[in-house]
């Protein structure tokens, strides 16, 4: 019978689904039908497969050929099958030994010469054929995340003549081993803090919100050094670990983001531009592709003059920020990126900027300050753990030298052994915790309950702004090396949920 299958993988968001290809030739006027849910670069395919089969040599069966790409009901993009529905063809004209394919998954586009061009989404599938333990064949380009997933089962081919060579006369292909392996990652490079003049109530509200991952914004005149603060919050963090590596690199992969052994280990930081729309923050759109929060999954999500952002786009980021991923829908399928990042953001006090600077004249009206900050909405504020105020320094502060000796690499320690930590405990970063977690790792006395209690109502805070205030003490009692919480590291949390800026505007 002149029927030949092999398996491919369909990439959706980040996770690959194992996609049959099954060919079969029967008599009758000559055609070529691909079924099986394609869209235009799959049925396109067609033109692509023809004419690399007759380029590398070998012959285009003169016969009708029905292609299936199963399961039917799964959408298939993009040119990733070519290389598979080549395969099959050969295998039913009998120019392949059908033997040969089993247990192999293929994935390339093919150009009309025969060679194999890159395909996206290759971490994923390359996991997924680990699941399976099956072979992968993968096209040369994508080589780097063959290298970095180190799958010993994974092959990387530049033609399909080189892989019929493969897998007829057994000639080895290139495997991870001969590819060039991952290197040491490097440490972000950061101004220390003796660069930021004064500012000690900042400098400690960024090292708490980068030991327990809160979300941190911060409002201050122009010059105050809001983007000197945000760069050390970056450069405090840890290196991801192997399975955060992973996971950034199944994102990046599918984005078509550009994979190296340097950036491996590297905490993935995201600066979009302030006219972003909510779907290029978000993801989504025709093509599905992740938004900047994906792209910003384990890392940081820097959103600088957050007052400018369109509200739309602002309110987008509230679903993921609480569950740390995003569902995306198109016409008939919905698509789950993973979107676990933290919120770092920067506005200042009022259109012309300092509204609250002691030292230059604030030259807008109440009314315009008051349209300005109404653009944070109170959900939004909720989700942000620490809201504080750099103030601008006086020219004493500024001309006066600095004789900080704080060794940042320290404080990169400290913050590192303060995650271990929350990782041991409860299995991730305090700022993750669910609410019934919250009862069992962040225990308060009854004297500290009652403490919450009161501040609870007399800033009006909501349950939620009180949940992350637990977690956030929960932070600095671990940052302080304390097993319990106590007075002191709860007033501290409470401390950074109360701008007094804010609050004599708009609350
Ligand atoms: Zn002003």
């Amino acid at each position: 019978m002149s029927l030949a299958t092999i398996n491919s993988r369909a990439l959706l968001g980040v996770d690959t689904i194992e996609v049959t290809v099954e060919t079969h030739l029967s008599n009758g006027l000559p055609g070529f039908a691909i079924v099986g849910l394609p869209e235009t670069a799959v049925k396109e395919s067609k033109e692509r497969v023809r004419s690399a089969i007759i380029n590398s040599g070998l012959d285009f069966p003169s016969r009708r050929i029905t292609v299936n790409l199963a399961p039917a009901d799964l959408p298939k993009a993009g040119g990733r099958y070519d290389l598979a529905i080549a395969l099959s063809i050969l295998a039913a004209s009998g120019q392949l030994d059908k033997d040969s394919l089993g247990e192999i998954e293929v994935l390339g586009e093919l150009a009309l010469d025969g060679s194999v061009r890159e395909v996206h989404g290759a971490v994923s599938a390359i996991i997924g054929a680990k699941a399976k333990n099956n072979k992968i064949i993968l096209p040369l380009a994508n080589s780097n995340e063959l290298a970095l997933v180190a799958y010993s089962k994974g092959y990387c081919v530049k033609s399909l003549l080189q892989l019929i060579d493969h897998l007829t006369n057994k000639t080895s292909l290139i495997n991870y081993q001969n590819l060039p392996r991952r290197q040491k990652p490097m440490l972000c490079s950061v101004h220390g803090f003796s660069e930021v003049r004064g500012q000690a109530g900042a400098k400690r509200a960024v090292q708490i919100a980068a030991a327990g991952r809160h979300n941190l914004l911060m409002i201050g005149p122009p010059g105050s050094g809001k983007t000197l603060l945000a760069n050390i919050l970056i450069g405090l963090l840890p290196n991801l670990n192997e399975a955060e590596a992973l996971e950034v690199a199944m994102v990046k992969s599918a984005a078509k983001l550009q994979l190296n052994g340097a950036n491996w280990q590297q905490r993935p930081i995201r600066t979009p531009h302030h006219s972003a729309t909510a779907v290029s923050l978000v993801g989504g759109g025709s093509k599905a592709n992740p938004g900047e929060i994906s792209l910003a999954h384990c890392g940081v999500l820097f959103l600088d003059e957050l007052t400018q952002f369109k509200p739309s786009a602002l309110d987008a980021l509230r679903e993921p920020l609480e569950s740390g991923e995003i569902t995306v829908s198109r016409a008939n399928y919905r698509i789950k990126y993973p979107a676990n990042f933290q919120l770092l953001a920067a506005m200042n006090p009022c259109p012309c900027g300092y509204a609250s600077d002691p030292t230059h004249e604030c030259r807008c009206s109440e009314d315009k300050v008051t349209r300005y900050l109404g653009k944070l909405s109170g959900p939004l504020l909720d989700r942000l753990d620490l809201i504080i105020e750099v103030p601008s320094l006086s020219q004493a502060e500024l001309l006066q030298h600095s004789n900080e000796t704080t060794d940042w690499a320290d404080i990169r320690n400290k913050i590192e052994q303060c995650r271990e930590l929350q990782t041991q405990r409860n299995g991730k970063l305090n700022s993750e915790l669910k609410i019934g977690e919250i009862e069992q790792y962040c225990q308060l006395s009854t004297s500290l309950r009652k403490l919450l209690a009161n501040t609870m109502d007399k800033l009006s805070m909501s349950a939620r702004a009180t949940h992350r205030v637990i977690k956030m003490a929960r932070t600095i009692a671990d940052f302080e090396n304390s097993a319990q919480i106590r007075k002191r590291d709860i007033l501290e949390a409470i401390s950074y949920r109360r701008c007094q800026f804010l609050k004599s505007v708009i609350r």
